[in-house]
């Protein structure tokens, strides 16, 4: 990995903490950086091997972006960088950010972190839950070993025990040693993207196998830790509808359902423009052979038959276990709530109190 700072970022206190550890270089600015003359999906591929250390100037607290006419849980995204060293096919930062690179605010800990403090408290003055996530616009633990940042939130988490939650979502599969060093507290989720070993082994490159992920979360929760699992992107192929629900299962059996903070369903939506890069830079995935429909969105996605049967073939573990664990469907109609599971889940309210009410007992039961 090269490590590139930028000169406004150098005083710091994250950048001085990696750059002790790394060799980098300094720049004048990320903006002014010469990226080599290739196209562009050669430029997202070799972004995956340069870190740059920015003095972030945007907004450190936002909304999830949800999506129009889907239901939206409410999230709030602590954004601590962008880009992700992993290289998923359907990744679609791939669209979203037009600068390649794996960036980190530098100025995290100064300007980010009281952000957040103040974000909380003002919440936690009119008494309303907050659900934090920091794995939207990357992996939220793929560069742990680098920057420590989870595991500086996880300390602000333990030692100031705000009302909220906190969820790191990854592809990795950290050891014992890991989980072992860090402060416990059922307020921290640590949550798994999981997907069947055919589509971790074909679409997800770097990231870690489903037994690697299961057996982490395992660990997690032993720790104290709270854990939770988000089957997303589902992907269409003619066994998913048997290979899904042995995922499903094998986590049921795995983990304690007390330590399961949320299980989320969500099939495969991207915007129109990831399709041309991403098969460039995937010419061997099949995901994108497939029929697509435009959604109310403008995202492309599944036709509406498709997405049932998926979810279909997973909602006779949901019913079997609805009681113990709280399960979701992550930026889907009220017509799939109501068809799959017959639950009239038809606002944004709606939605948002579901995963509050599973988040509070977490903290408080
Ligand atoms: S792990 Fe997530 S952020 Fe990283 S490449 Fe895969 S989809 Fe993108």
């Amino acid at each position: 990995m090269q490590i590139f700072v930028e000169e406004e970022a150098l005083s710091y206190s994250l950048t001085r903490e990696v750059i002790t550890k790394y060799p980098y270089q300094v720049i004048s600015s990320y903006q002014d950086f010469k990226w080599e003359g290739l196209p562009d999906e050669a430029l997202l591929t070799l972004g995956k091997r340069r870190l740059f250390l920015l003095n972030f100037k945007g907004e450190f607290i936002k909304s999830c972006p949800g999506t129009k006419n889907y239901l939206c849980c409410g999230y709030i995204i602590f954004h601590i960088g962008e880009g992700c060293p992993l290289d998923c096919s359907y990744c679609i930062l791939q669209s979203y950010l037009n600068r390649p690179g794996l960036k980190v605010w530098g100025n995290l800990l100064e300007e980010g972190f009281p952000s957040l403090v103040h974000f909380l408290r003002e919440r936690e003055k009119k008494k309303t839950f907050t659900r934090v996530g920091t794995g939207e616009f990357t992996d939220s633990l793929a560069l742990e070993s680098i920057t420590g940042i989870s595991e500086k939130l996880i300390n602000f988490w333990y030692e100031e025990d705000p009302f909220a939650v906190l969820e790191l979502k990854t592809k990795v599969a950290p050891s014992e040693d890991f989980f072992i060093k860090l402060k416990a507290t059922p307020k921290v989720i640590f949550a798994w993207s999981v997907n069947t070993e055919r589509v971790i082994k074909e679409e997800e490159k770097g990231t870690a196998s489903l037994d690697a992920r299961l057996k982490s979360a395992l660990m997690a929760s032993k720790q104290g830790f709270s854990v939770a699992f988000h089957f997303d992107p589902l992907i269409y192929y003619e066994e998913a509808d048997r290979e899904y629900p042995q995922v499903l299962e094998k986590i049921l059996s795995l983990i304690p359902t007390r330590n399961i903070a949320w299980i989320s369903f969500g099939t495969l939506r991207f915007p129109k423009a990831l399709k041309e890069i991403a098969q460039k830079r995937f010419p061997k995935s099949k995901i994108y052979s497939y029929e697509f429909i435009e959604g109310l969105d403008l995202k492309m996605r599944y036709f509406i038959d498709v997405r049932k049967k998926i979810y279909r073939s997973l909602a006779h573990y949901v019913k079997a276990f609805q009681r113990e664990v709280t399960f979701y469907f992550c930026m889907e109609s009220p017509r799939i709530w109501e068809e799959v599971l017959e639950v009239p889940i038809k606002y944004n309210e709606e939605l948002r109190e579901l995963l509050d009410q599973a988040g509070k007992r977490l903290c408080y039961s």
